[in-house]
């Protein structure tokens, strides 16, 4: 049975406290970049498929003041990126198709980076990509209308829904247990697509834009591939999705095998007979996200929201699930990181805002409470005993109101990185 939330010992949260706990394995001393706004509270990308309640993060590392996505800039910088180029051309030429058949695929929602994805590999590289999208739980309005124009632009896609109801239930035990909901969207994400190009179309070359190591992660920018680790496994017994062990899953809640095939990762010796690998074209091309947009408005008719996206300045980064203000408001609670952060980080590095610039938004917009599509958010992570008999059984109350969910909230905050003083939650650590 899930409880309600505890009620938390603010004790553990005074102005002045000695020995103060770092939940998550976090680094107890908090050291900012000096060249961009990331901590070392930052997560590093995780192998989601492992994590549950006790799993201790990785994170960020920051070297002689520098973290290592600066530290990866300054390698752009340097780089022969016309012999990078070359080997791209390479690789195209071993895999194109004579016939217009698909030869490779190109996952994304219809954003920026990944219209730039395709439209490159189409347009210079003459490939025949099929895209392929892992739906959001919720699309925002203007996120379907852009991954809508994407397709009209010219090109096929393949879209994926997973089950809509285990979808839900997923989601909520990810922010019960790992206060993660968009766990379930990212593990769909990373472990489906693999699956269908090894399995469905068996077109082992797949292309994503930005590589991981340029967002906040201590990834290698030295090898074009994604890491194997991350959608493949020797043994699949032990899988937890949601933090939740799969067993269990089955077992009490209304899911079959059926529905949580797309979030299991393909076993090892699948990934080594279909040959498949995973590119990230910004080793081979210098990634640069404005002028990815610029591509994405002139070709394929890519349009900003029409409202500043909560929590940050800017109106065209990851826009297409309403959840998403939810994330970035739980990375904010679990590690001081918000996602003006994360955005300004990324500009800063790509020298389209200054570093001051960049803290002063911070400072701002950081940490800005989701109330925008709170209300239907929190309706599609109640459970109610019609469509989820065995679910909705599980927890101490199965529907989730805005009380709840800040309760659940303080539950997952860290005495290292809070403090609650004059009535209302401070960080101790702030940038500004
Ligand atoms: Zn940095």
């Amino acid at each position: 049975m899930i409880k309600y939330p505890l009620n938390i010992n603010k004790e553990n949260f005074q102005e002045k406290s000695n020995n103060l706990d770092a939940l998550y394995g976090l680094n107890k001393k908090v050291e900012f970049c000096s060249y961009c706004t990331f901590s070392n509270q930052k997560p590093d990308s995780a192998i989601e498929f492992k994590h549950n309640e006790d799993t201790k993060k990785n994170t960020l590392i920051i070297e002689g003041k520098k973290c290592a996505s600066c530290r990866v800039q300054e390698q752009k910088n340097s780089l022969n990126w016309e012999e990078r180029e070359h080997k791209l051309k390479k690789l195209c030429d071993k895999f194109r198709s004579r016939n217009g058949s698909y030869d490779c695929i190109v996952p994304g929602s219809g954003g920026k980076d990944s219209f730039a994805a395709s439209y490159i590999l189409k347009n210079k590289f003459k490939m025949n990509p099929i895209t392929v999208t892992w739906a959001p739980n919720i699309y925002t309005p203007w996120g379907l209308k852009n991954f809508l124009s994407w397709i009209k632009s010219g090109y096929a896609n393949n879209l994926f829904h997973a089950n809509g109801l285990a979808m839900r239930i997923l989601t909520r035990l990810a922010l019960e247990k790992l206060l993660h909901p968009f766990q379930p969207f990212m593990m769909g994400q990373k472990q489906f697509i693999p699956r269908l190009a090894a399995k469905h179309y068996k077109i082992p070359l797949v292309f994503y834009g930005d590589t991981d190591a340029e967002v906040g992660t201590n990834e290698s920018f030295d090898q074009p591939l994604r890491n194997k680790a991350i959608f493949s496994n020797y043994d699949n017994s032990n899988i937890f999705i949601s933090g939740t062990q799969y067993d269990e899953l089955i077992k009490d809640y209304d899911l079959s095998h059926q529905d949580l095939i797309p979030f299991i990762p393909l076993k090892t010796d699948e990934v080594v007979a279909s040959e498949l690998q995973i590119h990230y074209l910004g080793y081979y091309i210098k990634w640069h996200p404005q002028e990815c947009f610029y591509l994405a408005s002139e070709k394929g008719g890519f349009e900003c929201s029409p409202e500043r996206t909560c929590g940050t300045y800017t109106k065209s980064n990851s826009l297409d699930d309403k959840i998403d203000d939810l994330h970035f408001y739980t990375t904010y609670i679990k590690f001081g990181i918000g996602r003006a952060t994360y955005d300004s980080a990324q500009e800063i590095r790509n020298g389209e805002i200054t570093r001051e610039e960049g803290i002063s938004l911070v400072q701002k917009y950081d940490g800005e409470y989701p109330s925008r599509f709170l209300k239907e958010i929190l309706e599609y992570l109640s459970l109610n005993k019609e469509f989820f008999p065995k679910s909705s059984l599980k927890f101490e109350e199965n529907i989730i109101d805005q009380n709840y969910f800040n309760d659940l909230v303080d539950n997952f905050r860290s005495p290292h990185l809070w403090k609650f003083s004059n009535d209302k939650w401070q960080l101790r650590h702030t940038i500004f």
